[in-house]
This record gives structure tokens, C-alpha cells and sequence, in this order.
């Protein structure tokens, strides 16, 4: 008898988008077959799930906390493995779809390592296309590997997009929610604190992530995500401030129809989309209840309080290593912010300051996924180098 049963496998199981993954899973009657399951050092998460699951297969990236998995899996029959290899390998077991839902650059090489022909990559890195956009959409067309774009705004212009011709969509607007501080005062924002910048209004989500959306480099990062994901040039993408979340993305078509991709913010919405593509999966979904809701609100996003859009735009434009630069950048001065070394106001700055130094090298374009580590490896390199200054200017 043939086997039927789709299988599936999560990178970065144990954190947000690998819990809605697996809730989606437990919510629909487990009717998939779950191969591989991923963490970075959550050892006991990951041996937990991955007996529930009945895992053939799970990787830790943290080297120390590979013989613990051993431990806690010895006599499962579920094989193991530890480090960078480990993940690789768990990214290329057999599985018909594979989520991508390892945050920061650490996911590029899983997420590049899982395209291959006949398979669905879901994908919620952002930072993969963000930092090797080019060289991965490369990838996808050599394998004919199916990207299907999990990040809510993307997911929402993939849908809009479906049944048109991609040069008939004249402008992509992606929505962004602005975050805890969308009303706060520039000078106040100095003062915010990671705990309020912690507590997002619409989405519940990793820190990393959640950081990026209060300081809007999350739309940042998504406008170049978008660019690469649909092949469209950066002045055709646009970000409109959406307090409701409920609107994800628009798509304006140059017959003046626009399309709106909506639901209520919860991931596993376009995560049921990617596992049942190009069917419907049928579940019970949280409903939109638009007449209890009411309004819906847009204005445009505030670049002198929220600059980290601009930079990232400008980044976008710049293109070459740029962006690869801006991500590290990012991910140290977001950790710095979460360790109470610099202010809010200082991600923005900090990121800017690094592509400044960094123009001073005049690094090549990416061609492999190697050449866009080493990128992300001299962007890390600067920031931290200049991170003093700015945890001076924040105190
Ligand atoms: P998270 O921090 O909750 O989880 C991250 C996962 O990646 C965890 O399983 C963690 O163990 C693993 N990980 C972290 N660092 C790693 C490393 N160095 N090596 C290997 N594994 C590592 O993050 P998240 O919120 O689930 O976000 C994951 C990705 O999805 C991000 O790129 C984010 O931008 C994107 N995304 C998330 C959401 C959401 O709702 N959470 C929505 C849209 C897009
Ligand atoms: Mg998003």
C-alpha cells in the first residue's frame, strides 16, 4: 500500500512559529507524518516533542546540549544529532513540506539546505531572504523546490497574488501593526524599557521578532523579504501602519482593483494555508468578526520616530551586501537592547552606523550562502565594535 500521509518537518520546533506549527498539527487530528524537529539548545523541549510527535529525527545546534538529547532519546529509535551539521542534516531528511522557523541569519543555512525538488519550504525566516534573497531564489528555481511564504503579510500577497500575471500587480503594501510605541512620543522612546518593548499589542512571537516590530525593522526586513519572494522592485513595495492587524497585506492591480488578504493575527492561519496548498484545510480557524471590530485604521508609518524602516529601506535600494550588513547590525544591537546595554533609540542608530562603516569596505554582492555568512559575520564584527559608543550615548 502506498503511503499517503503527508510528512512534515519544523527548524526552530521549540520556538513561536514551531509551537503554532505543532498546535496546528495536535488541533488537526496529527495528520501529518513529522520527520525532523529542530532546536538551538532547549534540549528537553525538543526530546519532549519529539516523542509526542514520533520524530524520526532531531537536531540541536548547541554542541553541549547534543548528549543530553542522546540521553533523553536513548532507546526512542529517534535519531540524533548536534551542531551546525546536525541542523543541516535534519533540514535535508525526506519531508514533503519543511517550516523554516529558526530566527536571525542562523537560519539561512538550514532553510538553503532544505530546498530540494518536491518540496515545500514554508517559510518564516525572513532573515534567509534577507541576507542571500538572491542566491536562495536561485536555489528554489534550480530544485523547483516550492517556496510558500509563511510571514502573515507575505502570505497574504501570495494569496492576493493567485490567478494574475505578477507584472499585473502595480504596488504591494504590507501592513505593520506599529508596535507598543505607535503613540509614543520621540523623547519618550529613549526611555523605553525591554519589557514594554516586549509586550506586542496584536502578535504573540519570539523576542527577536517582537523587538523588530516595536522598532519597525520588522516591516524593514519584510519590505526586502517581499522583494525577493515576489521579484519586484523596492519602489513597488510600500508599508502602511495598521493598528488592527486583521489586514495583512494589499495588492493593487494596474486595472485599479485592489486585493486585501485579512484574517485574525494568529499564525496558524497562513500556516494552514502552507500545509494544505493549493487546497483549503479545514479546521476550526479563529473567526474575524469585522462587525464587532468595527473600524479598521491606517496611517502612514512615522519615519522620524521609527527610522529603522528608513534604513532598512535604504538598504533595500542600496542592495549588495547592504542588506546582510543591516541584519547583523541588528540582531547584536537587538540583543544589546535586551540586555539593558543600549536604549531603543540606539538599535536604529546603531544599525545605521554599521552600514556606514561597513560602505567603507566595499564588500562584494553575495554568490553563495558562505559569502553571505562572511558578510554577516564582518556586519556582527562592526556592530559590536561600535556598540560601546552607542551603550555610552543611551546612559
Ligand atoms: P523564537 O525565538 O520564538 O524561536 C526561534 C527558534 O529557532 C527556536 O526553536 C530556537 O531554538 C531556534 N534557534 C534560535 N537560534 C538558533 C540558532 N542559532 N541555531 C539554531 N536554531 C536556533 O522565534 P519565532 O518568533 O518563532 O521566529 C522565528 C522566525 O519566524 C523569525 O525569522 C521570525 O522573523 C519569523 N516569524 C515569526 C512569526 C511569529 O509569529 N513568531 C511571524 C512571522 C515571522
Ligand atoms: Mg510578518
Amino acid at each position: 500500500m502506498v503511503n499517503t500521509q503527508p510528512s512534515i518537518s519544523v527548524l526552530g520546533a521549540t520556538g513561536s512559529i514551531g509551537d503554532s506549527t505543532l498546535d496546528l498539527l495536535r488541533a488537526t487530528g496529527n495528520k501529518f507524518e513529522v520527520r525532523a524537529l529542530t532546536a538551538n539548545r532547549d534540549a528537553a523541549k525538543l526530546a519532549k516533542l519529539a516523542r509526542e510527535f514520533g520524530a524520526r529525527f532531531a537536531a540541536v545546534a548547541d554542541d553541549g546540549e547534543y548528549f543530553r538529547l542522546k540521553d533523553m532519546l536513548a532507546g526512542s529509535g529517534i535519531a540524533v544529532a548536534g551542531g551546525r551539521q546536525g541542523l543541516l542534516e535534519a533540514a535535508q531528511v525526506e519531508a514533503d513540506t519543511v517550516v523554516a522557523g529558526i530566527t536571525g541569519a542562523a537560519g539561512l543555512a538550514p532553510a538553503f539546505a532544505a530546498l530540494a525538488p518536491n518540496r515545500r519550504l514554508a517559510l518564516a525566516n525572513k532573515e534567509a531572504l534577507v541576507c542571500a534573497g538572491d542566491v536562495f531564489m536561485a536555489r528554489v528555481r534550480e530544485t523547483g523546490a516550492k517556496i510558500l511564504p509563511l510571514d502573515s503579510e507575505h502570505n497574504a500577497v501570495f494569496q492576493a497574488l493567485a490567478g494574475s500575471p505578477a507584472k499585473s500587480a502595480e504596488r504591494i503594501t504590507l501592513t505593520a501593526s506599529g508596535g507598543p510605541f505607535r503613540k509614543t512620543p520621540r523623547e519618550e522612546l529613549a526611555r523605553v524599557t525591554p519589557e514594554q518593548a516586549l509586550k506586542h499589542p496584536t502578535w504573540s512571537m519570539g523576542a527577536k521578532i517582537t523587538i523588530d516590530s516595536a522598532t519597525l525593522m520588522n516591516k524593514g526586513l519584510e519590505l526586502i523579504e517581499a522583494r525577493h519572494l515576489f521579484s519586484v522592485e523596492p519602489s513597488r513595495l510600500d508599508v502602511l501602519v495598521h493598528p488592527q492587524s486583521v489586514v495583512h497585506a494589499i495588492v493593487r492591480f494596474t486595472d485599479g482593483s485592489m486585493i486585501a488578504g485579512m484574517s485574525m493575527p494568529d499564525m496558524k492561519i497562513p500556516l494552514a494555508h502552507c500545509l494544505a496548498w493549493p487546497g483549503r484545510m479545514e479546521w476550526k480557524a479563529p473567526v474575524l468578526d469585522l462587525a464587532q471590530l468595527g473600524t479598521l485604521e491606517f496611517e502612514a508609518p512615522d519615519l522620524k520616530r521609527f527610522p529603522a524602516l528608513r534604513v532598512a529601506r535604504e538598504a533595500m535600494e542600496a542592495g549588495g551586501a547592504a542588506p546582510v550588513i543591516l541584519n547583523a547590525a541588528n540582531e547584536i544591537a537587538v540583543e544589546a537592547f535586551l540586555e539593558g546595554r543600549i536604549g531603543f533609540c540606539e538599535i536604529a542608530a546603531l544599525v545605521e552606523a554599521s552600514l556606514a562603516r561597513a560602505e567603507k569596505e566595499s564588500l562584494k554582492e553575495p554568490r553563495t550562502v558562505n559569502d553571505a555568512l562572511a558578510i554577516d559575520h564582518i556586519g556582527r564584527s562592526i556592530a559590536s565594535a561600535l556598540l560601546p559608543q552607542f551603550a555610552a550615548k543611551a546612559s
